[in-house]
């Protein structure tokens, strides 16, 4: 009897919650900063973005996205308001050649690589971002880069062909963690009208603080951001 009583109300939960029912990573699965892990860096970091398990757990955290952008669309018939959040480093930019060229992160070498804009895209995320636009999403990267990146930051993305509608860099001085800034200019986006259907990232602080219906957190071992 309990458990029929039991089953029930599992029941009425699921019927309640169809939309979070469909997605892989509901936003609210990532409700606080992840802890340091141990074990990552250049060279185990770049040894293991190599590896089978990599491939996996980045192709099927993008194709989750897409899901999610699709149920978001048959939910919402003829909507209009919808977005992708991303993150760039490491979610759409591929920094790999950087860090196998030092033995340890230096600001003033990453800026310089940067400088370069030579860096390639991370063909699933440029997949998702090509195809999520053709469907009417807009586009926006939220990246921890300073606003003193910007034009070459910009330059990296038309060189790789890819398409946005708006670049939030980290304001100039400003202290906050990457979890506050970034919370607050996917707040912005929403204020604007727009709704965050996917934000992804290979950090969880790119997806702590809501303001989004779905995350995908990408795998990186090379390097940890709070
Ligand atoms: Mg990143």
């Amino acid at each position: 009897m309990k458990k029929i009583v039991r089953l029930a109300v599992l029941g009425a939960t699921a019927l309640l919650l169809p939309i979070n029912a469909a997605l892989a990573a509901p936003s609210s699965q990532f409700d606080k900063p992840a802890d340091e892990p141990t074990g990552i860096g250049n060279t185990v970091g770049l040894e293991y973005s190599q590896s089978n398990e990599f491939k996996k757990l980045f192709s099927s955290a993008v194709a989750d996205g897409r899901k999610a952008c699709d149920q978001y669309l048959k939910d919402h018939p003829g909507a209009s308001d919808m977005c992708i959040v991303s993150d760039l480093d490491e979610t759409l930019l591929d920094n790999r050649e950087h860090f196998s060229s030092i033995q340890k992160f230096d600001w003033d070498k990453f800026v310089d690589w940067v400088n370069e804009a030579k860096a390639p895209s991370l063909k699933p995320t440029a997949n998702l971002l090509e195809w999520a636009r053709k469907k009417g999403f807009a586009i926006f990267f939220v990246t921890g880069r300073p606003e003193e990146l910007r034009s070459a930051t910009i330059k990296n993305l038309v060189k790789n062909g890819i398409a946005y509608d708006g670049l939030y860099l980290r304001p100039k001085d400003d202290k906050r963690s990457a979890i506050e800034i970034k919370t607050a200019y996917r707040k912005q986006i929403e204020d604007m009208g727009f709704k965050v259907v996917v934000n992804i990232g290979d950090q969880v602080s790119d997806l702590v603080g809501g303001y989004a219906v779905d995350c995908e957190k990408l795998p990186n071992k090379i390097y940890f951001i709070n």
